[in-house]
């Protein structure tokens, strides 16, 4: 089996989230936007897809760092694959990032599933066929009755946990260009509330503004420790690693990381050698892919912590399936406003459909576990 072609279709779709000035979603009014497919075909006819966005598949990045190095050659062999690509960024001068390597990643083992009549959660482990959801909230807002006020998160916590079928949840605080944000007291207000909301029980995180100074972290660090939180993720810039060994040194509550810093799994080895995190972070759009996250899995099972997946989707849900030192999948982001259970226009069904006890199951269609809905797709190219 060889490969014969990589093809991308961009299609218009409607979209209810409105980016603001500093680039977090929130919703608002329909509008229109793009999405793309990444195809890779073989000489036997079997495909690989992936759904990204447009500029992850630009036609120039393609055909001067992705075609040269993927067409004639085994899809089946990824790792293989994945160097070869890789081995270009260093000169690419910032072309090739690490979103082009894990969409085309993505699509050789949605072709490898597919080939072998296998999900891919399966052929890398099969830990686990089902999995506990955190409902992931956006960020806050100044939308009437939205996530506007502590009460606000509240309410809408009362409503993931004890109507949804939730059994854990992550908040996204106040970021600016939002009203007197950033501000930790206003981020511990709003993770108080929700505490008193759900009761003792329910595993709970924050993922807070992410350019906090050190002191500022510390303090919300230790007030979400009174209240058990399970974990906070980065709050101040990930490349100062000295920043993070000195944040996990000082307070009891849990540190996840790295999540956006670049240097896929030798990054996450370099915070994990310096204690620079409890839990590792890893999501396959921000390290390059399926074959370096795993390799992350791995690396953190190895030193006994847990590594939990960045990000919604359906090849994070593979990943996540796949490995034993996983606690949670994350499944948002979720909206008062937002009826995320909805497949968009280009879905027959959402990657993550989840049960009322709060558990994603892990598909067994072979592939990533995609349902793309074409006919929509090639009625609506760009
Ligand atoms: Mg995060």
């Amino acid at each position: 089996m060889k490969i014969e072609s990589l093809g991308v279709k961009t299609f218009r779709h409607k979209t209810n989230t409105v980016r603001d000035s500093d680039g977090h979603g929130h919703p608002g009014p329909e509008s229109d936007s793009t999405s793309a497919v990444l195809t890779i075909t073989t000489d036997t006819g079997d495909t690989g897809h992936i759904l990204t966005r447009p500029s992850d598949l630009a036609e120039p990045i393609l055909d001067r760092f992705v075609r040269p190095n993927l067409i004639g050659q085994d899809p089946l062999c990824t790792d293989k694959l994945w160097y070869k690509v890789y081995k270009w960024q260093r000169l690419s001068g910032g072309l090739l990032n690490d979103r082009v390597l894990a969409a085309v990643n993505l699509a050789l083992w949605d072709l490898k599933g597919k080939a072998t009549g296998q999900p891919v959660w399966k052929l890398l482990g099969g830990h686990r066929d089902k999995i506990l959801a955190y409902g992931s909230t956006m960020c806050g807002d100044d939308l009437e009755n939205g996530l506007a006020t502590p009460g606000d998160y509240a309410r809408f916590a009362d409503w993931l946990i004890n109507t949804r079928g939730y059994k854990a949840m992550k908040l996204h605080g106040w970021m600016p260009p939002v009203p007197g944000a950033p501000d930790p007291r206003m981020d511990y207000q709003a993770c108080a509330a929700v505490r008193e909301a759900v009761g003792p029980d329910v595993p709970l995180m924050l993922d807070p503004h992410h350019f906090y100074s050190r002191t500022d972290t510390l303090w919300l660090a230790n007030k979400l420790a009174e209240l058990d939180f399970r974990w906070m993720e980065e709050p101040m810039e990930e490349a100062s690693i000295s920043s993070y060994k000195w944040l996990t040194q000082n307070t009891a509550l849990n540190i996840l990381g790295p999540e956006t810093m670049t240097g896929k799994h030798w990054t996450r080895a370099e915070w994990v050698k310096h204690d620079a995190c409890d839990l590792v972070r890893a999501g396959v759009w921000d390290v390059g892919g399926i074959d370096p996250a795993m390799k992350i899995a791995n690396m953190a099972e190895s030193f006994h912590m847990s590594c939990e997946m960045h990000g919604t989707g359906a090849a994070n849900l593979t990943v996540a399936c796949a490995i034993a030192n996983t606690s949670f999948y994350e499944r948002g982001l979720l909206h008062p406003f937002i009826d995320y259970d909805k497949p968009k226009e280009y879905q027959n069904r959402i990657d993550d459909e989840m049960d009322a006890d709060g558990y994603v199951h892990a598909r067994p269609d072979p592939g990533l576990g995609q349902d793309l809905n074409w006919d929509y797709i090639e009625a609506n190219l760009v």
